[in-house]
């Protein structure tokens, strides 16, 4: 084998980066996003901006581009091979690989709905059973005080024999409702219902979250669920599926396809927005998705993360839900979420280390809503990273 013919098609090998990767770049790093391996790397900047760089580049080229640099550019060659961010091939060898689409598209007429219940009745399944006949995907059923066991039972069979693809429930805690009992309902038992995704246990004792048989249980201290337990963020909450990542390109994550019913029927965005828009009871099917075509209603599905203040310069903005409900400024509808404690211009969040908040990195304006100062922002950045 020739040698030195193998080193020279090497060097003249192209750098490709896999379309299943997304960076995602902040104001102070960036995150990798691999979406066919659900995980994401934190990189600085100008990693991203060295790929960008160097995409579609022979190895021969960076050399050159960087000629002092070879050490740091072999570094980052590990990384992006190590970690299947990319890979250097011949310009033939890349053609075979597919593009990822980055469109997003719904078949629902609804992608969720949010059903709060307070006492379980014919009515409450005759609300869910009225949701699924709408091409509704994912259904949650908020039940706002007691929950007993044997209602619990009934509606996750209603919902494994509807066409909804996923559920989840929401509940107040119950010492006996999750024991292995004759009334309770075991958590081995959720194996049954295969379309139950998650459990949320409010007023619990703990905070913590477990997975048992393909379910994730929430256990959360929250007194009411319906005051505190919306739009909260935390790095625990970070999806990195595609289509949360797709979607948060073009839609709003939380109420992109929306639809609430409250206890006694009544149609909203989601259970904190104000707007009313008849009620569920009284109107038929038609009529519930002509809501769909109301300016009003739909306005909000379309606010993605890139036009939120402080979430456009954050580097989670692609893995981070959007509550618009509880926002900064409520007369800013574009403004950063009011339950997020992470500041993208320092890359800290609350509780951490050298942790100022954002709004000591700026200002706010009531014509340009909120102004970085990057003069501040540097200068804070360089006491927490230099010292
Ligand atoms: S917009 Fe906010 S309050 Fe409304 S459902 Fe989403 S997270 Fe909850
Ligand atoms: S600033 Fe907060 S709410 Fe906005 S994307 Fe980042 S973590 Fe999410």
């Amino acid at each position: 084998m020739d040698i030195s013919k193998l080193y020279q098609d090497m060097q003249n090998n192209i750098l490709h980066i896999f379309s299943n990767i997304i960076f995602s770049k902040g104001y102070c790093c960036t995150i990798i996003i691999d979406t066919q391996h659900k995980k994401t790397h934190s990189v600085p900047n100008s990693f991203t901006d060295f790929v960008n760089e160097t995409e579609n580049c022979s190895l021969e080229d960076i050399y050159q581009k960087f000629p002092h640099n070879k050490e740091i550019v072999d570094e980052y060659f590990d990384f992006i091979t190590q970690n299947s961010i990319g890979v250097f091939l011949t310009k033939l060898e890349i053609e075979n690989f597919a593009k990822m689409s980055h469109d997003y598209f719904s078949p629902y007429h609804f992608e969720n709905a949010i059903v709060d219940v307070r006492n379980y009745s014919s009515n409450t399944e005759k609300i869910i059973s009225k949701i699924d006949e709408l091409n509704v995907g994912y259904i949650q059923v908020r039940f706002l005080e007691h929950c007993a066991q044997a209602d619990l039972k009934k509606c996750l069979s209603l919902i494994n024999h509807l066409s909804f693809e996923f559920c989840s429930f929401v509940l107040p805690y119950n010492p006996s409702l999750l024991s292995v009992g004759e009334d309770g309902v075991s958590t081995e038992e959720f194996a049954n219902y295969p379309k139950l995704d998650s459990i949320t246990i409010y007023n619990h004792p703990d905070d913590k979250i477990e997975h048992d048989y393909l379910k994730t249980i929430i256990y959360t201290s929250l007194k009411d669920i319906r005051k505190t337990g919306c739009g909260a963020v935390q790095k625990e909450y970070f999806s990195v599926d595609t289509k949360h990542i797709l979607q948060s390109i073009h839609f709003n994550t939380c109420l992109y396809k929306k639809i609430y019913v409250s206890e006694s029927g009544i149609i909203k965005n989601c259970p904190y927005s104000m707007l009313e828009y008849g009620n569920f009871l009284d109107l038929s099917n038609s009529e519930v998705l002509k809501i769909t075509k109301n300016k009003k209603f739909t306005h909000l599905w379309h606010i993605k993360k890139d036009e939120i203040e402080v979430c456009k310069d954050c580097e989670f903005r692609l893995v981070c839900t959007d509550c618009r409900c509880f926002i900064k400024a409520p007369q800013n509808i574009h403004s950063q979420p009011s339950k997020c404690f992470y500041n993208p211009y320092i890359a800290r969040w609350k509780g951490e280390e050298g942790y100022v908040s954002v709004e000591d990195c700026g200002s706010y304006s009531k014509e340009s809503g909120f102004i970085p100062n990057h003069k501040k922002i540097a200068e804070i950045n360089k006491q927490l990273w230099e010292s």
